[in-house]
């Protein structure tokens, strides 16, 4: 920039000296022209004023002549006027010879060689005033001559040294414009030149500069944006962590999912999302938790083949036009997906899928995977959980809940009524004759019944009941907010469906069975777990001494 400057300032200077430069030789030459002019009109005014003496002397001479030859008075007085006109001549002429100091010597002489012819012209005229044209004629000889050729002599030279002087002049006036045309075209071009490229250095300067604008313009735009990813990078890690933390305390997988679903759907916003999960038989996944929307949705169940990251375990992301997973359904062409698997000790828990019109979210894919990583491990640990609490508190035989759980409950569905004053009503129902059964048809043949009875025990429970597996071939149903009336009622159908029910095992149909229930309830046969438990054991007892194949409500209920 400074040597711009110093550049442009010299180059400036440059010029205006060139310029000077012109202006002073253009000043010097016009004025050197205009004394040459005045040389050459001043030799001029010489030659000419040489021709004038010369013509006086002339006219004095043929004036003079005239007179001798007629005697006529008008040639006198001719002759006169001339030569009085002749000092003034001398005069005029030694005027301008001033400055030349040779020629004022030569003028000198020529003023007295003529002023000797016009003695001699005088004594002429005086011989004939005395004695006539022959004594005047006597006078002209060799004398006058060699005067009047003197004459002619000295003023041809000088007349010879002005012409000189005059041609030097000449040369030196067309010297002087000749410079005065080299400075003009050589001058002009150059100086123009420097403003030319003090111009040009300008125009570069001024394009370098906006280039350099340009590209700090640049430079700042890539920082800003450089320092907006870092800023949404350490945010997605922030919430990438806060998203792990909260993982830890999800207590089932479909929280996590919801969490995770939320997490995207704020992390991505715009793009669609949808999780699957992989069901325990692994044959397909299964679409759980959905966000935003898809530029292309994918169908609901996955096969694991219709998948490219089911199948190979990575990432699978396709950009507009590429080759999209089966699963991808819709106006696919135009959307960009990616697949990210989730899986954890080598066991596939499904996928993340996301689809957009832009491929703007690829950029942050990463974070996605990171995220994918994380909630494998907790599906992975949240299942293994899960399983290990169906297996803490069901029974495997009948999938009913075990006799553990059952004290559990029975407790806190107890309180929970109890505070909102609410009945709860239980029943315990046992299969009649049942060791005689598994006497007949074999142990193998009791665990079909017993499992087909706790199937369809389940089956007839609302959603709030909680059967369970009491021991052997006893069940318990509880009911909450169940008046016994009404736990009577449902009881009877279940007795009833027993009665209906076919069992098959190996093959064969196993004989028909029925079962005895008891049924006792809050508050009416008392407000401890064991209490009711007793009161619908002692129905039950009723139920089977008065036949089997019945239901019994304790006593105390009865009575009230
Ligand atoms: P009642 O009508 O008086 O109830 O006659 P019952 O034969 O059913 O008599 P009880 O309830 O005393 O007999 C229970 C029998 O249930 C004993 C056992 O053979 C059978 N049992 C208990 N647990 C199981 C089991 O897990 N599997 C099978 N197959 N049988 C069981
Ligand atoms: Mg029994
Ligand atoms: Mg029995």
């Amino acid at each position: 920039m400074k040597r711009v400057k110093a550049r442009t300032q010299t180059g400036l200077l440059i010029a205006a000296l060139i310029f000077l430069a012109i202006g002073v030789g253009v000043v010097l030459g016009a004025q050197r022209l205009i004394k040459d002019s005045e040389w050459v009109s001043h030799t001029n005014a010489v030659i000419g004023q040489l021709d004038e003496l010369e013509a006086g002397l002339r006219d004095a001479e043929s004036a003079q002549r005239g007179y001798l030859l007629t005697g006529d008075a008008n040639y006198l007085a001719d002759y006169r006027n001339a030569r009085d006109r002749l000092p003034r001549s001398y005069e005029r002429l030694s005027e301008l010879m001033a400055d030349n100091r040779q020629q004022a010597v030569r003028a000198k002489i020529l003023q007295s060689q003529i002023e000797l012819r016009v003695a001699q012209m005088g004594e002429t005229l005086a011989r004939y005033e005395s004695g006539g044209l022959a004594a005047a004629q006597s006078m002209v000889g060799k004398e006058i001559m060699d005067v009047s050729s003197a004459i002619r002599r000295q003023k041809a030279q000088m007349v010879e040294i002005e012409r000189v002087l005059l041609v030097e002049r000449a040369a030196s006036t067309h010297r002087s414009a000749a410079t005065l045309r080299t400075i003009a075209l050589l001058g002009v071009p150059l100086g123009l030149a420097v403003i030319g490229a003090v111009y040009w250095l300008l125009v570069m300067e001024v394009r370098r500069r906006a280039q350099a604008e340009t590209a700090t313009a640049d430079a700042n735009k890539q920082l800003h944006t450089g320092v907006a990813r870092l800023k949404r990078n350490s945010a997605d890690l922030r919430s990438l962590s806060r998203y792990g933390s909260m993982l830890q305390s999800c207590v089932e997988p479909a929280e996590a999912l919801q969490l995770t679903s939320r997490m995207l759907a704020t992390l991505l916003p715009g793009i669609g999302g949808t999780i699957y999960r992989m069901r325990n038989s692994q044959d397909h996944a299964e679409a759980l938790a959905h966000w935003g929307e898809h530029a292309a949705r994918g169908t609901d169940l996955v096969a694991p083949e219709d998948c490219w990251a089911l199948r190979r375990g990575q990432a699978h992301i396709v950009e507009v036009g590429g080759l999209h997973c089966a699963h991808v359904a819709g106006s696919a062409a135009e959307a960009v997906t990616a697949c990210i698997p989730l899986a954890a000790q080598g066991v596939q828990l499904g996928f993340i899928y996301l689809s957009d019109r832009d491929a703007g979210f690829l950029s942050r894919i990463e974070i996605v995977e990171a995220a994918a990583e994380q909630l494998s491990m907790a599906l992975s640990n949240l299942y293994l959980q899960e399983r290990l609490r169906m297996q803490s508190i069901r029974e495997p035989l009948t999938g009913l809940f075990n006799r553990r759980y059952l004290e559990e409950a029975m407790a806190r569905e107890l309180s929970r009524c109890a505070r909102r004053q609410l009945p709860l009503s239980l029943l315990i129902l046992d299969l009649d004759r049942f060791k005689a059964f598994n006497d007949v048809h074999g142990h193998a043949g009791g665990d079909a019944l017993l499992s087909a009875f706790g199937k369809l025990l389940q089956e007839m429970s609302r959603g709030e009941d909680i059967a369970c597996r009491y021991g052997g071939e006893e069940f318990t149903l509880i009911m909450p907010e169940t008046e016994p009336e009404t736990a009577t009622q449902r009881a009877e159908a279940v007795r009833d469906a027993v009665e209906n029910m076919r069992v098959r095992h190996l093959g064969a149909e196993l004989p028909k069975v029925t079962v005895s229930i008891g049924v006792a309830a809050f508050p009416g046969d008392g407000d401890a777990p064991e209490e009711l438990l007793r009161a619908a054991d002692e129905a039950l007892y009723r139920a089977k001494r008065n036949g089997r194949n019945r239901v019994e409500r304790a006593e105390r209920t009865i009575r009230a």
